[in-house]
C-alpha cells in the first residue's frame, strides 16, 4: 500500500514520485510544470488564424 508511485515525468521522461511530497507531480522538477503550463496555455491562447472555407463559401448563399 506504500509502494511509491512513479510515472515518467510528461515533460522530460524522467521516473518521478507521484506521493504528495513531490509538490511538482505529476512533473519531475518546478522547471517542467512551469515549462508544460506555458505550452499549454500559449498553444490555447494562440488560436488559430486559418480560414474557414465554409465561411467564404456563404458569400454566394441567399
Ligand atoms: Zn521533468
Amino acid at each position: 500500500m506504500t509502494a511509491p508511485r512513479i510515472a515518467a515525468c510528461p515533460r522530460c521522461g524522467t521516473s518521478t514520485r507521484l506521493d504528495p511530497q513531490n509538490v511538482w507531480r505529476p512533473f519531475c522538477s518546478e522547471r517542467c510544470k512551469l515549462i508544460d503550463l506555458g505550452d499549454w496555455m500559449s498553444g490555447r491562447y494562440a488560436l488559430p488564424v486559418a480560414e474557414d472555407p465554409e465561411a467564404a463559401a456563404d458569400q454566394d448563399g441567399e
